[in-house]
């Protein structure tokens, strides 16, 4: 829905929400205005003047308080959370300010054109990078920042500052991609899709999908700005990115633990305070951090225990977050047993599939009834309710919506899409055989029952329509060179294809177009990756040869055809043949 949305006008909508943030960090230091929102009788302060909120048994007087911090933590990040829900990341990453802010050295043109590359270290762990430091940033929250301005203000500059220093140093959206601890609540709720997200994997060739980086040129047409900082990249595809890593371990951990964070993160205001209330009334007023660090940090039946909060916040967040893993690893075996039992069984990838989305379903629900709810006394009851209602009904659709989808559905209609294009250029009447129906008719089964039954459809003819699946899914980076092997190897038994003719194909692609190949070369490494992980997983030495030219021809030809470099070629080079030592000591692998 968001991905139609004109970058002119989105460019407006970042415009004004950074600037309305910025006037909210200014305001957590100087704010002589909103403390009188929350004098008794007024629409943020208690009805009696006389009020006072619990905490650890005692009844303090509630004073007045600048807004700011209740308004980033109690309405800004909700909001940013159900529209990750509702409208997928497609709308968030278009209109986030900090995203925006990162980009400033890019409109500046001083940002360097520095790529993550697809074998660094971190590439191969910015997932769980992301999620530590989620962890730690919820721990700074609860420990420093949560009703502190002036700490507030300065932990929001010095974030700010840090998404600035990362869009200076590395290409694209380098800080979304790999350091922004809000990527791994981003993923949690927008992938596979958000409730009312769009569909990229049967978009026509070339389109800007969901939130890809684009720009508005000189005719004010918008055209794709990528620069291929990350592959596959959630900004162009999240299904093809949710998907292709489902089984990497560290999803596990995001999804079974980020909901432990959330009953920790809400359950420890209890734990602090000694009653519910505390998070509705006197949390905000809760002003100086600084001095309860090492005063005690739990308070349960009336006792305060001599743990200090400094302490009881990271245990707090660490045994939930922990307690809710195994739960995830205890549920998903369990599952995989009955499946076993029952001679039903579902495919592993989809067993994960429905463990993460009830896991998402269970976290958001938690995150409204226990964090966002409470807040909400300002509003009318009626309002109130009718929030609630829409929480619970909004994430239903979305949990209905997910929950039907899988692997083998989303590569079924992606190859279906491709192969209906490829089909149409042949130059075969397909009339015939469709009863009347055109191309355009048929759904994914039934094109690729054409593709496989097609009487007269000679392996010269298959090899085309590969060749062209191939290119096309090269040309919108929904595939790079090194994972289209694996991605379309059910297409290939299909059409008949092996895997040497599909090597044979990308290497004469590379040839004939070359520029195809451009932004995949920036991640060069790739290629390692693919013999890597080929190598891991048993292949023998023969297949490993074929790769060899292929990958080495590639870099050759690529260096001409494009002008790579000399630092670049070498790069590419020395990466590419990196795997003739490791062939000496596979135990390296
Ligand atoms: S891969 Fe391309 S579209 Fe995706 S974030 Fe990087 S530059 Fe943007």
């Amino acid at each position: 829905m968001f991905a139609k949305i004109p970058e002119r006008y989105m460019h407006l909508v970042r415009w004004g929400l950074t600037l309305g943030w910025l006037v909210l960090i200014a305001s957590m230091f100087y704010d002589p205005i909103s403390a009188k929102l929350t004098e008794p009788n007024y629409l943020f302060g208690a009805s009696d003047a006389n009020a006072c909120f619990e905490f650890q048994g005692e009844c303090r007087q509630l004073t007045p308080y600048p807004l700011g911090a209740r308004i980033f933590w109690g309405m800004v990040v909700p909001l940013s959370i159900i529209t990750l829900l509702v409208f997928g990341h497609e709308a968030w990453r278009r209109i986030c300010p900090l995203s925006f802010m990162s980009q400033i050295p890019r409109a500046l043109g001083w940002q360097r054109k520095r790529l993550v590359k697809e074998n660094s270290w971190l590439h191969r762990n910015h997932s769980s990078l992301q999620m530590g430091l989620l962890f730690l940033g919820l721990n700074i929250r609860l420990l420093f920042v949560n009703s502190d301005r002036v700490l507030l203000g300065i932990f929001l500059l010095l974030t700010i500052l840090s998404a600035i220093t990362i869009g200076f140093l590395y290409g694209g959206k380098t800080w979304c991609n790999y350091f922004c601890p809000m990527a791994p609540v981003q993923k949690i709720y927008s992938e596979p899709s958000g409730l009312l997200g769009s569909v990229a994997h049967t978009a026509p060739p070339m389109s800007i999908t969901q939130s890809m980086c684009r720009t508005v040129d000189k005719n004010g047409q918008e055209k794709s700005a990528c620069v291929a900082c990350k592959s596959p990249c959630m900004d162009i595809d999240a299904q093809n990115s949710y998907w292709n890593n489902i089984q990497q371990s560290d999803r596990k951990l995001l999804y079974y633990g980020y909901l432990g964070l959330v009953i920790g993160f809400y359950l420890y205001f209890w734990l602090y305070s000694g009653n519910w209330r505390f998070l509705s009334g006197g949390v905000w007023n809760e002003t100086n951090h600084l001095a309860t660090l090492l005063s005690p940090g739990f308070y349960t039946n009336g006792r305060a225990i001599p743990i200090p909060k400094l302490f009881a916040v990271p245990l707090t967040l660490t045994f939930c977050s922990g307690t809710t893993y195994a739960i995830g690893l205890w549920i998903e075996k369990t599952y995989q047993r009955y499946n076993k039992r029952f001679k039903h069984p579902l495919p592993v990838v989809q067993v994960y599939h429905r463990l993460f989305v009830i896991f998402t379903f269970a976290a958001f629900n938690l995150l409204f009834f226990l964090g966002v709810r409470p807040t909400l006394g300002w509003l009318p009851p009626v309002v109130q309710q009718l929030l609630s209602w829409g929480a619970v009904l909004a994430s239903s659709l979305w949990l209905f919506k997910n929950w039907q989808r899988s692997a083998e559905q989303y590569a079924k209609e992606r190859d279906g899409q491709l192969l209906r294009r490829q089909l149409n250029k042949l130059a075969i009447d397909f009339s015939q055989f469709l009863e009347g129906r055109s191309l355009e008719n048929l759904n994914p089964d039934e094109l690729h029952a054409l593709a496989k039954v097609l009487p007269g459809f000679t392996h010269q003819y298959r090899l085309q329509v590969y060749a062209g699946v191939l290119k096309e899914a090269l040309e919108q980076r929904s595939a790079s060179p090194a994972r289209s092997l694996k991605m379309f190897q059910s297409l290939r038994q299909e059409l008949g294809i092996n895997d040497q003719e599909h090597w044979q194909v990308l290497d004469k692609l590379c040839l004939e177009h070359p520029n195809v190949f451009t932004s995949h070369l920036q991640q060069v490494s790739e290629e390692e990756a693919t013999v890597r992980r080929s190598f891991s997983q048993g292949m023998v030495e023969t297949e490993l040869t074929q790769q060899r030219p292929f990958a080495e021809m590639t870099i050759s030809k690529l260096s001409k055809a494009i002008g790579l470099t000399q630092d670049s070629k070498s790069e590419a080079d020395s990466t590419v043949k990196r795997p003739k030592r490791s062939q000496k000591g596979k135990r390296n692998f």
